[in-house]
């Protein structure tokens, strides 16, 4: 699958100190796999979702995995989820917009107004996300994601483990990833050979829903190829949006 053209030839760059990185990730999982009676890890099925996933079925953590099917995600990805459903240690979880919802949606908006108004493509945004995520985490005290600090500005003050404010409810957020870079990422993609989309060797940073994600050129940011059209700061779809920069620990003492 992967060439001498494959993301793993670009990206992969270790830190001086990636091992350590890894250890640190790894203790991180089996620390709150044990501290949460019920978390789940949130999987987009981007590269960082891809070495968490790995990290957990090393472990062997009883950790199950989520993945939001918005029903516009790209073939590639679709692809991937059913690979994944095929080789995984993890329970995959798929959650899928209530369909009622997205005809009216369509109906009444047209999909193709969400270039048009940023309102409308927070309301798709919702109907396709959100409202899954809400169900996906119900009951959960925990969830993990792949965030990055690298990521974007939006997420420079991501913690390992964070206050998460998800329908109304607190409950945390545990980032084993915040420090690594986008080289360690790939790193340990190339060194454990890691199933990924191949939508990364086509210049995709970051994947989501095929109508809102495009290749980024040479210099260009990140996540410059999610909502394009959009201003830089609004690129979040608002899974990631409830959450306190301030570390769990912190958070609580304050309260
Ligand atoms: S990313 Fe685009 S298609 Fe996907 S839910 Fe948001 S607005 Fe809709």
């Amino acid at each position: 699958m992967n060439n001498t053209h494959s993301a793993i030839s670009l990206h992969d760059k270790p830190s001086s100190d990636f091992l350590q990185k890894v250890q640190a990730s790894q203790q991180l999982l089996q620390q709150v796999s044990t501290q949460f009676q019920t978390i789940k890890q949130a999987s987009s099925l981007g590269a960082e979702d891809l070495v968490v996933s790995h990290l957990i079925d090393q472990l062997d953590l009883n950790i199950p995995m989520f993945v939001l099917d918005t029903g516009a995600l790209h073939e590639q990805t679709y692809a991937l989820i059913e690979r994944l459903q095929a080789s995984s240690k993890q329970l995959i979880e798929v959650y899928k917009p209530i369909h009622q919802s997205v005809i009216q949606f369509v109906r009444d908006k047209g999909q193709r107004s969400i270039f048009k108004s940023m309102d409308h493509r927070k309301q798709c945004c919702d109907i396709r996300k959100m409202e899954p995520l809400q169900r996906a985490l119900k009951d959960q005290q925990a969830w993990i994601t792949g965030l990055r600090r690298e990521q974007s500005t939006n997420r420079a003050q991501v913690s390992q483990i964070q206050v998460d404010i998800q329908n109304r409810r607190e409950m945390s957020k545990v980032n084993p990833l915040v420090d690594w870079t986008w080289g360690d990422v790939w790193h340990y993609i190339g060194i454990y050979q890691i199933d990924y989309n191949p939508l990364h060797d086509q210049f995709y940073p970051s994947i989501g829903c095929a109508p809102c994600t495009r290749a980024i050129s040479l210099g260009e940011d990140f996540r410059a190829g999610r909502w394009w059209w959009e201003e830089a700061t609004a690129k979040e779809c608002g899974l990631h949006l409830n959450t306190s920069s301030l570390p769990f620990v912190a958070k609580k003492e304050l309260a």
